[in-house]
């Protein structure tokens, strides 16, 4: 196999692009997609502060390195989640990443600042991990954005994450969701702007480049993941691209430029009814926030641990690990 740009030995061969790279072709190759989608959705400015929201896996750490690389004034923020060891590893792996390199790490732990972790959130709220983890998440990095005064947060959503959760919407016509569901989120009052500079890359690209720049990532998937619906309709578009190369890509990408405008006005329905929440005066529909509330709920639980929270989840559920 060699290299389409070189004919050196190729380490890599991307069927959808028809190509295979050698390593320092296939790192500018990684460097132009994501040039190619700041440059074509307008995600960055030159002198942008960003916050990457970093989880310490290939997609964050990537996205980190390849900011970087290209100039960004990146700065990364990490949440400790409670999930055992993983998320012990997790924080590590971040930690180091930033130790080599000199950069800024902005660092939450959910626990120690809020009372709760997320398998005790599962556990309170009966609800899948997932959902107490993502709205965690998506509250305390739109917080630190707006505190630290970043221009924009940037989050490592790769090709397979976008085209998964956009079947899972279609799926269930989950239309505002549809809405919702670009490369680049404006600011809005009490949200900071968002970008997702990796849509154009899937997830085993991201994987090579941390290979191949010898970044140290943790490659083990959350324990709480087991199970998710993500997971299953990334196994399926999977198997339609091994038969199909590029469904992936047209999917995600024609979805953009042909229906997702056709949403809009369902996110802006649901945004009109948007006010600074009594507490802690982030954006919500409600009097109080969902995290005021969570922390509310937790507050005083006993800790859950990971493994007796996954013991009391679908038995017989297969593994989803690599
Ligand atoms: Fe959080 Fe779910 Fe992701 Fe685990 S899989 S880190 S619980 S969102
Ligand atoms: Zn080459
Ligand atoms: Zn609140």
């Amino acid at each position: 196999m060699k290299c389409t740009v070189c004919r050196g030995p190729a380490v890599i061969d991307l069927r959808r692009h028809n190509a295979n790279f050698c390593g320092d072709h296939f790192l500018k190759f990684c460097r132009d997609q994501v040039e190619r989608a700041v440059r074509h959705h307008d995600m960055l400015a030159p002198g942008d502060r960003v916050l990457v929201a970093v989880s310490g896996g290939k997609d964050s750490l990537a996205l980190w390195d390849l900011l970087v690389e290209l100039g960004y004034d990146a700065e990364g923020m990490t949440i400790g989640l409670g999930i055992g060891d993983y998320s012990e590893a997790s924080t590590a792996a971040a930690v180091a990443f930033a130790d080599d390199r000199g950069l800024k790490l902005r660092r939450v732990d959910l626990r120690d600042e809020y009372g709760y972790d997320i398998p005790t959130a599962a556990a309170v709220t009966r609800r899948v991990p997932c959902s107490s983890c993502g709205m965690s998440k998506r509250h305390l990095i739109d917080a630190a954005a707006l505190e630290g005064g970043y221009d924009v947060v940037a989050t490592g959503h790769n090709l397979d994450d976008e085209a998964a959760v956009l079947l899972g919407n279609v799926l269930h016509w989950q239309t505002e969701y549809m809405g919702r569901q670009a490369p680049v989120l404006p600011a809005r009052d009490g949200f900071p702007r968002k970008v997702k500079p990796l849509v154009r890359l899937g997830e085993r690209e991201t994987a090579a480049y941390c290979v191949l720049r010898g970044i140290d990532y943790i490659v083990d998937e959350c324990p709480m993941a087991e199970g998710n619906r993500h997971l299953r309709y990334k196994e399926a578009l999977n198997s339609i691209e091994a038969a199909s190369p590029g469904t992936k890509h047209a999917f995600y990408f024609e979805f953009l430029d042909k229906a997702a405008d056709r949403f809009r006005p369902e996110v802006d329905d649901a945004q009109a009814g948007l006010q600074p929440c009594a507490r802690c005066g982030s954006p919500t529909t409600a009097e109080v926030c969902a995290f005021c509330r969570l922390v509310e709920r937790t507050a005083g639980a006993e800790p859950v641990p990971v493994e007796l929270l996954r013991a009391g989840r679908g038995r017989g559920r297969r593994r989803s690990g690599r």
